[in-house]
């Protein structure tokens, strides 16, 4: 007879309780479960310890003499690429779901946690335990919206799993990873995209309500590597908008406390990452952690174009700028915004690597700010080593 485990013994929190990290909570789904008995030790904003989870992952942390680790984080290789046949409705090509569908199909895994949306509404997240290729790509495309991933993670262990792939965001993962030897796996593989600026259902429909010319309509979008967000209708039609042109001041409360606290944009803890931000225009960009990232990678490679990562431009003039225009929420008349746009883009715009560090950079500049001002007895350890590093780079307010 086995014992029961610690963990078995607790339950799962209803869905309108308050959770531990009270306003920070990214909802990451820990909660729902079972493995809420680990929370003080696994939430992402109760106990950051991506050093100490990067050393049992990869088996080393950020090497802090290196300016690559402090951005990209641990990694065997970056480099870009995109499906030689895209899969129709994917968020980019559909890099993510064919690795999900092949590591199903060729038995590496039993089954795959990933997130599909409500009957009722395309951006309400749904996470469920894919056992199909059907059920993996009815899952493709972004929910732009927190989504409680890990709460599926009870029926992982009752279904008697033993092999499991999980994709999920930053801070999904640095909980799943805390919770890695509690799930009685034989093996976990973890498929991560970077994440930034996420939002509560309600915070996606303002953002959708402010910038878009047609919220109702919209089925996807995202911040480009050309600094504009591009929206993709129902018709099948673009709306592209400048970064410069957003409203700011109506904007500056819609991202969630959680990812404006957040300080792990490049999913530290995931074997293998498929984003677009060190990739340019148009390429989707590829990080290997570790050994189990490149088999992960090896599954598809023959389905992909890939070409090595440059790195072009100097984004710190650029970042300096934006500390002061976010603090002080300025909006551009949009015939402004738009000639910034072109001209950022392209005559002196950061490309490649170098835009992910301009990406990087004002996101954390931001964040370290509003720790600072929310949350200033969390400072000195909710923000990480690397990330202490990349902010003292510029001036920021002093208050
Ligand atoms: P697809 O094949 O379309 O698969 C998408 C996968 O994402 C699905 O398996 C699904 O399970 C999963 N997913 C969808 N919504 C969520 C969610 N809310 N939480 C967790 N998993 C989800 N990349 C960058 O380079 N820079 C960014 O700033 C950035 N921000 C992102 C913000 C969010 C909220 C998300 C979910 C992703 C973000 N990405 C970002 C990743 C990028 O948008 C693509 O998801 C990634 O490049 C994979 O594209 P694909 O075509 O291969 O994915
Ligand atoms: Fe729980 Fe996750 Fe919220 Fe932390 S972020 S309180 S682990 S649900």
């Amino acid at each position: 007879m086995t014992a029961t485990a610690p963990h078995e013994k607790a339950r799962g929190l209803k869905p309108s309780s308050p959770r531990p990290a009270k306003a920070l909570c990214s909802e990451c789904g820990l909660c729902d479960t079972y493995y809420i008995h680990y929370v003080k030790e696994a939430c992402a904003f109760l106990n950051q310890q991506v050093a100490e989870l990067e050393e049992e992952a990869h088996g080393r942390s950020r090497d802090l003499a290196k300016e690559d680790d402090w951005y990209f984080g641990v990694h065997q290789e970056m480099m870009m690429a995109r499906k030689q046949e895209p899969i129709e409705g994917a968020q980019w090509t559909g890099i993510v779901s064919s690795l999900a569908c092949e590591m199903l199909t060729q038995g590496l895994v039993e089954g795959v946690v990933c997130v599909q949306n409500t009957p009722e509404d395309r951006f309400q997240p749904m996470p469920v335990i894919a056992r199909t290729p059907e059920e993996v790509l009815a899952a493709r495309v972004n929910k732009p919206t927190l989504s409680p991933n890990l709460s599926v993670l009870e029926q992982v262990a009752k279904s008697g799993m033993k092999r499991l792939l999980v994709i999920g965001v930053g801070c999904q993962i640095q909980a799943l990873r805390a919770v890695e030897k509690e799930l009685g796996l034989e093996k976990l593989y973890v498929l991560g995209t970077p994440c930034v600026d996420n939002v509560t259902r309600s915070g996606l429909q303002k953002f959708l309500d402010t910038t878009s010319r047609s919220p109702e309509t919209v089925v996807h979008y995202e911040f480009m590597q050309d600094f504009r967000v591009h929206f993709k209708h129902e018709d099948g039609s673009e709306e592209t908008v400048p970064f410069f042109g957003l409203k700011t001041n109506q904007l500056k409360d819609v991202f969630a406390p959680s990812c404006m606290s957040c300080f792990d944009y490049v999913n530290s803890l995931s074997d293998l990452v498929v984003g677009y931000m060190g990739a340019t225009f148009g390429w989707q960009w590829i990080v290997v952690r570790n050994d189990t990232g490149r088999e992960m990678l090896d599954l598809v490679k023959d389905q992909l174009n890939v070409q090595p990562v440059i790195s072009k431009g100097d984004r710190k003039a650029a970042v300096q700028q934006s500390i002061q225009a976010y603090d002080q929420a300025v909006t551009l008349p949009m015939w402004v915004a738009k000639l910034l746009g072109i001209v950022i883009d392209k005559f002196i715009g950061p490309k490649g690597l170098e835009y992910a560090r301009f990406s990087i950079d004002s996101h954390f500049t931001r964040n370290y700010l509003y720790v600072k001002r929310n949350y200033p007895e969390k400072l000195a350890a909710h923000v990480p080593e690397f990330a202490k590093k990349i902010v003292s780079q510029y001036k920021l307010p002093k208050k």
